[in-house]
């Protein structure tokens, strides 16, 4: 089977079992993501591919680990080598940190509001950092909100002052203001990542409610003056309601923008009872639709440098996959 058609249907299972010997050291824990908040979640790579899936005792899809990394999928009666990737802070390659575990809003697909975690100390994340610093090439920080928009810009920014120190390409995504992208861009950082969520404003409205999706255009308008063309990325998740159509529209308008839209399966959490994961076709159909507008804008995802698009784990990436 190809990697993409092997992708799309393990991304819409969004979990497998794991057995064979013991593989504590590759099981990624973490408040964001496939497994946030659950028994955790693995990557699985083959060559230079890799997907990320959370951990299901239940789950007919096997991984089975056979020792140091080595590991096996068995997937719809067949076998394929891999192996299993050591996440450095929730992602490998990368220190991928949630500063504030909590959250004053609730869009209803995300899981941080219910996790009700804390919020880190910087001091905390620059240990945290320090001891991956050996073996990831980026760090990416994201964040809830604590207090106020305001507050946690203000606290992000504290902490990328002193992310500096590292030398390393940091890219952010937070929730912002309508200042946020110059004053990232004022610290150096590298790529920043805003997200739309939804396919369509009404369907942005009923799932992030309390969150303003033109301030969103804004400030990804403002970024790209700043950042560059494909250096700002808006995640937007499959499987809200949208039709293939506005997905479409959605995935145009954003990469004539200049914007790289990160594609993520729904992980239909307890807020969105009814919903379910995309199959692998629509995974397949929207890969396609996301190619040919990414090519005709002239951005390549292959040159992201933080966050979810130099990751791959959670989506299907054009390029990459
Ligand atoms: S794709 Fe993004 S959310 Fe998924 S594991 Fe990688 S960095 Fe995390």
């Amino acid at each position: 089977m190809q990697w993409t058609d092997l992708k799309a249907r393990l991304l819409s299972s969004g979990s497998v079992s794991l057995s064979g010997e013991p593989a504590d050291q590759f099981i990624a824990r973490s408040s964001a993501g496939p497994g946030a908040g659950g028994s955790g979640a693995v990557f699985f790579a083959m060559g230079s591919h890799r997907v990320k899936l959370a951990l299901d005792p239940l789950n007919r899809i096997e991984i089975v680990h056979r020792g140091n990394g080595v590991a096996d999928l068995c997937y719809d009666g067949t076998l394929t080598r891999g192996r299993l990737l050591r996440p450095g802070f929730h992602c490998p390659d990368q220190a991928f940190i949630t500063v504030t575990g909590s959250c004053i809003f609730s869009c209803r697909f995300c899981t941080v509001p219910r996790l009700g975690g804390r919020r880190k100390t910087i001091e905390e994340i620059m240990g945290m950092v320090e001891s991956v610093r050996q073996r990831i090439g980026a760090i990416s920080i994201t964040s809830g909100v604590l207090e106020s928009i305001e507050e946690e810009e203000s606290y992000v920014l504290e902490l990328v002052k002193r992310l500096r120190v590292y030398d390393l390409p940091i890219g952010v995504s937070i929730y912002p203001t309508d200042q946020t992208p110059d004053r990232l861009r004022a610290l150096g950082v590298a790529e920043v990542k805003f997200n739309l969520e939804a396919a369509t404003p009404a369907l942005f409205a009923t799932m992030c409610p309390g969150l303003d999706y033109d301030r969103l255009w804004r400030v990804m308008d403002r970024s790209v003056e700043l950042f560059g063309k494909g250096r700002v990325f808006s995640n937007v998740l499959i499987g809200l309601g949208e039709t293939d159509m506005e997905m479409e529209a959605c995935i145009s308008r954003l990469t004539s923008h200049g914007i790289i839209p990160v594609l993520r399966p729904l992980n239909p959490v307890e807020g969105l009872a009814g919903f379910s994961r995309p199959s692998a076709e629509r995974l397949k159909t929207i890969f396609i639709m996301h190619e040919q507008a990414l090519a005709a804008a002239g951005l390549d995802p292959r040159e992201a440098r933080t966050m979810c698009t130099n990751c791959t784990g959670c989506d299907l990436v054009p390029g990459r996959d």
